[in-house]
């Protein structure tokens, strides 16, 4: 090797700005001909291409003035394409690989399927996949490992189990991967059963990785009996020590319906509470309406000099939108600049929210007017729900033009801006909205609850009569519906559109998942047990109002978690006051 290229070796290891690269660079023209030094253009590929310097566009070009580009050469540009912020390009870069007269190695279709799984690209991981078949590096369980994680990320999880079944050999990477997908791709329950395999296995002990994805399940799931049984594993197995686990126990427990051991963990917690910590717990009061608690931990966060950030005021907003607290909302919301804090979407979300819901609707209007950023979809939609509670007709119409400019779709605004029309008995004005409706497609979002009864999870769609017990739960709500009319339930149908008879009306509504859920936990639980539904949507007036009255008529507590809330009946009232 020339001194030249001697020397050079020496500077590219303290190459570390594309300045110092292209002095390199012009230094090596110059002094000899470096294209033939691979390990020289390599160390160069590598360098520009990969952080901190990653500047691809130059790694490219100079990759292109090679005159015979080996597969190093190659793996080094796919490296850190699929490491930046475009991954489709190294889908492609693989592609013209695979096209040249050079062969792909394991390492390419690694960095390759990495891309892919960050790109979701589900056809391409395919063809790679076949690929990693054809040149024989199916044994590889480094690349199994990537390919379940692939499969995992974009939700192919019948490709993502099979990979598992087939790797020779197995590690608490693989599986780990797997349960975290299952768990994603809301295949909860068998993220679960898959967990306690792994229990049984020595070999195969669950980590801290594998009790997140484990715990993630159950929150999905709402599954209080699973998680308690994986918090018990947890503190066995003294994983406990990791913050990040307690925070994912925190969260479990709040997401399961039970604030109290979320905070009985949050104040035992041994290892040093982080940020995030704190922040998971105003969260868990804020969901559960206890919003004079999540103040409090909100302060106490100051006190023990812990500085809070814009998700510590995100869920302190949310605590007093649940809470109905408006003035501390308010307080709080205009706090932020002084603290050097700049208030994004949510941020305004809430306080919107919070004063709509107040019936403030004009200093709502006049803060979205304000913004300095674009309001956004679910801005409006939270105008517009205030709109129709309180029945202002011209805020409903500014709201719904607002979301047909930004091109929502969603079946709730036009259900929304219909009601408000039928409550004003604008009946031409409904007809309209129905037909915008049709000309448009709009789906409804199907709405489906979950119980979990003996450990046992069921789970109820609308009108859903495909359940073992179906007879007993259907004459259940007939029973339900008559014995609270004594407590003075009259069906509210207005969430319904006005031209299905007035009976049909009630039967569309009597038949929620919610209410087929709880109606099954009043036959399969043993009186006295609280019951615990969760449902994907938001809970509608109807089944609010039944859900408070049952809680009475039976002396049962129900716990309903909501898509944005928690919602806890008792005696005939909600923990939410009425104000969600
Ligand atoms: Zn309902
Ligand atoms: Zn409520």
């Amino acid at each position: 090797m020339p001194p030249a290229l001697l020397n050079s070796e020496l500077f590219l290891q303290k190459c570390d700005s594309l300045t110092k690269i292209k002095q390199l660079q012009s230094h090596l023209i110059t002094h000899g001909r470096f294209q033939f030094y691979p390990s020289i253009t390599i160390k160069l590929l590598e360098l520009c291409a990969l952080p901190p310097i990653a500047n691809l566009p130059h790694a490219t070009a100079l990759f292109h003035h090679l005159h015979a580009p080996s597969t190093r050469h190659w793996n080094a540009v796919l490296r850190g394409l699929a490491q930046s912020v475009q991954p489709t390009q190294a889908v492609s870069w693989y592609a013209a690989m695979s096209r040249s007269s050079r062969r792909v190695d394991a390492l390419t279709c690694s960095f390759a399927l990495k891309a892919c799984a960050r790109a979701l690209a589900s056809f391409e991981a395919l063809q790679i996949h076949a690929q990693v078949v054809r040149f024989g590096f199916g044994g590889d369980v480094l690349l199994g490992t990537t390919l379940l994680d692939v499969y995992a990320k974009v939700g192919n999880l019948v490709y993502a189990q099979k990979v598992f079944d087939e790797m020779p050999e197995r590690d608490v990477a693989c599986w780990n991967a797997l349960v975290s997908g299952l768990a994603q791709g809301s295949r909860s329950g068998e993220a679960l059963a898959l967990f306690w395999t792994m229990t049984e296995d020595e070999r195969l002990k669950p980590n801290e990785v594998t009790v997140l994805g484990a715990l993630s399940a159950c929150s999905q799931l709402g599954a209080l009996r699973g998680g308690e049984k994986i918090h018990g594993y947890i503190v066995d197995t003294k994983l406990d020590t990791h913050v990040i686990v307690c925070n994912a126990v925190i969260d479990m427990y709040a997401k399961c319906g039970s604030v109290d051991r979320a905070y009985r963990v949050f104040e035992g917690m041994k290892c040093g509470k982080q940020l995030i910590t704190w922040n998971t717990m105003i969260m868990a009061f804020a969901m559960h309406g206890y919003g004079e608690k999540a103040l409090e931990i909100f302060e106490e966060m100051g006190r023990n000099g812990v500085c809070c950030d814009a998700v510590s005021y995100l869920g302190a907003l949310c605590a007093c939108n649940h809470g109905g607290l408006v003035e501390d909302g308010v307080r709080l919301f205009n706090s932020m600049a002084g603290r050097g804090m700049v208030p994004n979407v949510k941020h305004y979300g809430t306080v919107v929210d919070l004063l709509g819901r107040a019936g403030r609707l004009q200093e709502a209007y006049e803060i979205v007017k304000s913004m300095p950023i674009f309001p956004d979809v679910v801005l409006w939609q939270t105008l517009l729900g205030a709109s129709k509670t309180y029945g202002d007709v011209n805020m409903a119409e500014m709201a719904s033009r607002r979301l047909v400019e930004l091109g929502s779709e969603g079946c709730g605004d036009y259900v929304l801006l219909s009601n408000v029309y039928a409550a004003h008995e604008r009946w031409d004005d409904v007809g309209k909205v129905r037909e915008a409706m049709q000309r448009r497609d709009v789906k409804k979002i199907p709405g489906f609850g979950y119980i979990e009864v003996e450990g046992v999870i069921h789970k109820f769609l609308n009108g859903d009569q495909t359940h073992v017990n179906s007879c007993e739960i259907y004459s259940k709500l007939d029973e339900i519906k008559f014995k609270i009319k004594d407590y003075g339930y009259v069906a509210k149908t207005d969430q319904v559109f006005h031209d299905i008879g007035e009976e049909e009306k009630e039967n569309a509504l009597g038949y929620h998942c919610e209410k087929l859920a709880v109606a099954f936990g009043l036959i399969s639980t043993s009186e006295g047990t609280p019951i615990q539904v969760i449902k994907n949507l938001r809970i509608c007036d109807d089944c609010h109002v039944v859900m408070k009255l049952v809680s009475k008529a039976y002396n049962r507590e129900i716990i309903v978690r909501d898509r944005a809330r928690f919602h806890r009946f008792q005696d005939g009232l909600c923990s939410c006051r009425d104000y969600w």
